[in-house]
């Protein structure tokens, strides 16, 4: 019985819906194909779908096809008929003794269908012999009981959680189990993994808030198909909420599918609202199978994706050293929160800062530092900007005000008057209790807000939405002195400046060095600290190498200077000890303070 030309549409329709044709086998199936072949004592099993002009097998035991011609094949009648078939000598058949499979060997076949619950017909489970035999009611009925066992599998694969709702693609799981078994049955073999993103978490969250929660759908329903398109014929997965990923078989396609992707994808969002949001991003991973565990493979093409964003381009290929750089992020994250909570990983550093015109140390910058027990000192110019985008930049920033507050009470005893400058990360002022942890910190160490300066840069004063400037006012109004750190590295106007409650500006260290040898620089820096100083700001020198550049700043009118050619950062024993050696010289000289070896507020008890 052959299927009228509609229903075989309709037929084609549900087999091509669930995805399966061209995927790798798997384990699931192959389970039920080995028992198939086992209960019938025979070397061949197949799950054998009917597509359009062949039959592929999605699992086999024995035999050395992939597919047939579905020319004559009995598989397609069961497929067609939706019935079960017993043919105990294929040459003894009329139709089927010229068939593919007798002209191979094949003597004896039995089929059970695997039908939809639509009663569509996909295929069949299909067992097949080298001599002729007779089938008996047992193993008619267990083969019949095997085919559910694959229909399941299938339904169950489509219905329960591997396949995303809203884009119908297969999910993560699915993709993750995929390549599991592409590494199982080629390992060694070479892939492509492509991951595409479809924008970076700040502006989804964003979107969500201009656009509301519906935006992110609207966003995967638009990409889908372009995706698809692009990277057609693969399979393509979706990973995560906004994130798309395929398995690219060969290697040299590499060129070919970047090309698809740019010109698919770049700028082809039809929705106008959503074109300024979305900030598509492609990361390509060549991956060995079996050598990368298949997690990895997206987190290392999301790194990739990252790159791509990061370097405006719209693909970019993964480098083994920029993953060893993620690596190393990754572990100095982890490792960190272990740092937090151990006894002797973190200290604190202190660097003097010197007023210009009398020399004396009027405060000091507290430096976080950090050993650690397998790598060494790690410098904060490597760990901090990783820590401050995690949420543990909380946690950090408790720490640092913590230990510095209870050294600067210690340094009160002492005999010290001056303050401490305590870094704050940008992501810190999106903290809404912020000025009352520092507050509570400082009572705890029975200090007050003048006793403590908060060092900010530039650009995280003057984040996108609005919070920092908030906490900083907030900060401000609690009788912290605030300092922003790093002048002239950010972009911000003169006039956004004044909106932020600071008392200092601390000129970065690229304006400083070199101030003698290029006239345009000292110029600029002359005018800065002339403008600045004219609004009421205290303008801080920082990166002070030689005793000619303070000498230099001095003259321009800059009120303090922080750097090596005055003093290193030092441990907090070191710096009580230098501030006595200052102390005791001032009080031996009888001549003018001098700026390196000058007297500070330094009065030992
Ligand atoms: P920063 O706040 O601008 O700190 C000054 C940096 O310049 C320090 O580097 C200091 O050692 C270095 N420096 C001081 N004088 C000189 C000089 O004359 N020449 C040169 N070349 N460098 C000089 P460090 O300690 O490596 O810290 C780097 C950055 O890490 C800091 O820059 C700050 O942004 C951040 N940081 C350090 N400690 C903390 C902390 O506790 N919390 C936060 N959020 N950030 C911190
Ligand atoms: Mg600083
Ligand atoms: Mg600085």
């Amino acid at each position: 019985m052959r299927l009228s030309a509609e229903n075989e549409v309709m037929r084609l329709d549900a087999l091509h819906r669930l995805e399966l044709l061209d995927t790798p086998s798997s384990e699931a199936f192959n389970r039920i194909t080995r028992m198939a072949a086992q209960i019938f004592g025979l070397p061949i099993a197949a799950v054998s779908l009917t597509d359009r002009d062949r039959q592929w097998f999605k699992s086999r035991v024995g035999g050395d096809h992939c597919s047939i011609p579905r020319e004559r094949a009995p598989c397609t009648q069961v497929a067609e008929t939706t019935d079960f078939l017993a043919i105990p000598d294929l040459l003894a058949d009329p139709y089927y003794a010229d068939s593919v499979l007798a002209g191979q060997g094949i003597r004896f076949y039995c089929g059970a269908s695997l039908v939809t619950r639509e009663g569509q017909g996909l295929g069949a489970l299909c067992v097949l012999g080298t001599e002729p035999r007779e089938t008996s009611a047992e193993e008619v009925a267990a083969l019949k009981d095997l085919a559910a066992m694959v229909m399941q599998q299938i339904e169950l694969q489509h219905a329960f959680g591997r396949i995303d709702p809203l884009s119908g693609l297969p999910n993560r799981t699915q993709f993750l189990e995929d390549l599991d078994d592409d590494a199982q049955e080629r390992p060694g073999e070479r892939r492509l993994a492509v991951l595409v993103d479809l924008a970076p978490p700040e502006q989804l969250s964003r979107g969500l808030r201009v656009l509301g929660p519906g935006f992110i759908d609207a966003m995967v329903r638009q990409a889908t198909p372009l995706i698809r398109s692009a990277l057609k014929p693969n399979r393509v997965y979706h990973v995560a909420s906004t994130q798309f990923a395929a398995i690219i078989q060969n290697l040299s396609d590499e060129e070919h599918y970047r090309a698809k992707l740019e010109e698919s994808l770049q700028g082809r969002f039809a929705d106008a609202a959503l074109r300024p949001i979305a900030s598509l991003a492609v990361g390509m991973f060549p991956l060995v199978l079996g050598e990368t565990a298949s997690a990895d493979v997206l987190r290392v093409a999301y790194g990739a994706a990252l790159d791509a964003r990061a370097s405006k381009a719209l693909v970019s290929v993964h480098s083994a050293m920029s993953d060893d750089i993620h690596r190393r992020s990754y572990r100095l994250l982890a490792d960190f929160a272990d740092a937090l909570t151990a006894p002797d990983q973190l200290t604190m550093a202190l660097q003097p800062r010197i007023d210009l015109r009398t020399g004396e140390c009027l405060s000091a910058e507290a430096l976080l530092r950090w050993d650690h027990p397998e790598l060494g000192g790690i410098s904060p110019a490597e760990f901090i900007p990783i820590v401050e985008q995690s949420p543990l930049a909380r946690a950090m920033t408790d720490w640092v005000l913590d230990h510095s507050l209870g050294l600067l009470s210690a340094f009160r005893s002492a005999g010290f008057n001056g303050r401490f400058s305590v870094n704050i990360s940008g992501s810190n002022l999106s903290e809404h209790d912020l000025a009352a942890r520092v507050s509570y910190c400082l009572s705890k160490h029975q200090l007050s807000p003048d006793d403590l300066e908060l060092e900010v840069t530039e650009s995280a004063a003057i984040s996108e939405n609005g919070s920092g400037a908030e906490q900083l006012a907030a900060l401000a109004a609690a009788g912290f002195h605030i300092a922003i750190d790093d002048f002239g590295t950010g972009y911000s106007s003169l006039s956004y400046l004044q909106t932020i409650p600071a008392d200092t500006i601390k000129l970065d260290r690229s304006f400083i060095s070199d101030l003698e040898g290029n006239p345009r620089r000292n110029r600029l820096v002359r005018s800065m600290i002339g403008l600045f100083s004219e609004q009421g700001y205290r303008v801080v020198a920082e990166g002070v190498e030689t005793t000619a550049v303070a000498d230099t700043l001095r003259e321009m009118g800059c009120h303090e200077a922080q750097g090596y050619g005055l003093a290193r950062p030092m441990k907090p024993g070191r710096m009580l000890e230098w501030l006595s050696a200052r102390h005791a010289s001032s009080q031996s000289e009888s001549s003018a303070p001098q700026l390196i070896a000058g007297w500070g507020p330094f009065q030992p008890n």
